[in-house]
């Protein structure tokens, strides 16, 4: 029996794409009922999973996966069948990309909030990138500054990029190569022009129907990860537009907030929800400057957020 290690590329909920050392790549599925009791998720093996695998047929490249390794970290959302259920969007990554853009469409500071606040629950490093500068005019650059200095006064990587006119692509490949990147965005951004830029020979990948697995699928429903060609992994999770606050409760909500996760110690209760309390040294700070009134904006209105699903 030849058994091999491998990562998941592309899965499709009953068949999954690997690659295994060499690079070959095969085609695997799960042998009877395979649980993880890692989380009860929908989907017991997710893109970016490193898994042991029995060859089944060499020839055709056909194996199974009989298991699965840890996962460093994953990203989920909630399933769109059963709510209390999740479902894996990808493991073990490097960073998350979020790609927003200041009009055209207009990213608003609460998606890259709620963006950042999955990354740090999932502890995946974040990187924003605001696409599209070519379309800017003064009330965008000032825009992007005061943002820039919001984001990276807190720790997070900040770039401005036009695919178009080919501006800061190489800053983008540096931030991207030897890495698994996770790639996010509203659609409209220019996810798929900067796929297209990174993986020149890539062919059409809208509306391409997967070849091996038959039955139909739509790749642009299932997440897919991708060797670029100067070292690294993107994962593209095309329908994916925002990943859920699955996994996060109202009380633990400002953990995951960078500059309240600093200042928590500090309020005079330690139950402190930074809302009305006394002594709240979260809120002395938003009134001080030292936090940004948006970002508290956002904490707030995602706290709102998760107390209605509490309820339903
Ligand atoms: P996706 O929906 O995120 O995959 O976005 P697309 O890559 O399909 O891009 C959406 C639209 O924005 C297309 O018309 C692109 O040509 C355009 N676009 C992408 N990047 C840029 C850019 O840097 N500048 C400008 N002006 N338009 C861009
Ligand atoms: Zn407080």
């Amino acid at each position: 029996m030849t058994t091999l290690t491998a990562t998941v590329y592309k899965s499709t909920g009953s068949w999954y794409l690997t690659k295994d050392e060499q690079g070959t790549t095969w085609k695997a599925r799960i042998k009877g009922v395979f649980k993880n009791d890692d989380i009860s998720s929908t989907n017991p093996i997710a893109v970016g999973d490193f898994v042991e695998m029995e060859v089944e047929n060499e020839a055709e490249k056909v194996s199974t996966i009989y298991t699965i390794k840890d996962r460093i970290n994953y990203v989920a959302r909630q399933s769109p069948h059963t709510r209390h259920r999740h479902h894996i969007v990808a493991s073990n990554l490097d960073q998350s990309l979020l790609i927003a853009t200041l009009k055209d469409p207009r990213t608003s500071l609460g998606f890259i909030d709620r963006f950042l606040v999955a990354c740090e629950a999932y502890h995946v490093p974040a990187i924003i990138l605001f696409n599209k500068k070519d379309t800017w005019r003064k009330k965008e650059e000032i825009q992007f500054a005061e943002w820039k200095e919001i984001y990276e006064t807190i720790g997070y990587q900040v770039l401005a990029t036009s695919i178009h006119q080919q501006e800061a692509i190489e800053e983008v490949k540096a931030i991207l190569a030897h890495k698994t990147t996770l790639l996010s965005g509203h659609s409209g951004v220019g996810k798929s022009s900067l796929l297209n830029v990174l993986f020149p020979e890539m062919k059409l990948r809208t509306g391409e129907v997967s070849g091996w697995s038959g039955k139909g699928l739509h790749t642009t429903t299932f997440a897919e990860m991708h060797d670029l060609p100067f070292g690294g992994r993107v994962i593209d999770t095309p329908g994916v537009r925002e990943f859920g606050l699955v996994d996060i409760e109202r009380g633990e909500l400002a953990q995951y907030f960078p500059e309240m996760r600093n200042l928590m110690n500090d309020c005079q209760f330690n139950n402190c929800q930074h809302m009305n309390e006394p002594g709240c040294a979260i809120k002395a700070a938003v009134q001080e400057g030292g936090i940004s009134s948006d970002r508290f904006y956002s904490y707030m209105n995602i706290r709102e957020s998760i107390r209605e699903n509490d309820w339903e």
